[in-house]
């Protein structure tokens, strides 16, 4: 079995309830979604990357690590091969295995050891009519659901979703201000922006029970694209 890899590499989780940990990342490649902030656009197309046996992938992650292994793209899920990679971690020993995905294709079929975190397309990206709502109806605490915010609207939007699904019950929630957009992002510079303070302000007004996030390894490497 194989599968398309955009990057293997050690940083510190930058995002999420681990942020700050040290963590083996494995970057799939190929996306078909295209968010106008998308921060990884070098591994959105689906011959991006080379292919992998899964148990090089494996082999490359004990070498980093299998403390903390996060499974992200790109898409992860839109190789059908990704749940048989993500059991060869766990049957490696990997202790903390998460997957980041888009939430736009099913979830439930994972290895239940999997720490699923879900990145709830809010209307700024352009891409929230991709969001498969039942991937919500099978949340577990272990799980985290990221809304990446780029405007007021969105901030709106988002908290329509955790109250009227009871999210903030269920799972961790992230709420993540789109502060810059990468270059090379599909939506370009005229898409807008949101200052994490703007967002801490709208997050303390509301009252949500979620946690602000702003990424780390954009703070410690600003100028880096890759391998962070
Ligand atoms: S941010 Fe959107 S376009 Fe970019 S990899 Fe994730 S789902 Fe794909």
């Amino acid at each position: 079995v194989t599968v398309r890899i955009s990057e293997i590499f050690r940083s510190l989780q930058g995002e999420g309830s681990h942020v700050g940990l040290p963590c083996t990342f494995v970057r799939l490649a190929g996306c078909p979604l295209r968010c106008s902030w998308c921060d990884t656009a070098y591994a959105l197309s689906a011959s991006s990357g080379n292919r992998m046996p899964v148990a090089d992938v494996v082999d490359r992650a004990r070498a980093l690590g299998l403390d903390f292994v996060l499974v992200t793209g790109g898409e992860p899920l839109v190789q059908p091969e990704t749940p048989a990679l993500l059991q060869a971690l766990l049957d490696a020993g990997a202790g903390t295995l998460a997957l980041e995905t888009s939430g736009a294709y099913p979830t439930d079929g994972l290895p239940a050891a999997v720490h699923r975190i879900l990145d709830w397309k809010c209307p700024g990206s352009g891409e929230d009519g991709r969001n498969l709502a039942e991937n919500l109806h099978s949340l577990r605490p272990t799980d985290e659901v990221k809304f990446v915010v780029a405007s007021r609207a969105d901030f709106d939007w988002a908290l329509a979703e955790i109250r009227s699904r009871d999210l903030e019950s269920r799972c961790a929630l992230l709420l993540s201000p789109v502060v810059s957009i990468p270059e090379g992002a599909p939506g370009g510079p005229t898409q807008s922006t949101v200052s994490a303070t703007e967002l801490a302000s709208w997050m303390l007004e509301s009252g949500v029970r979620a946690r602000l996030q702003v990424q780390l390894h954009r703070l410690l490497w600003p100028d880096r694209e890759r391998g962070v």
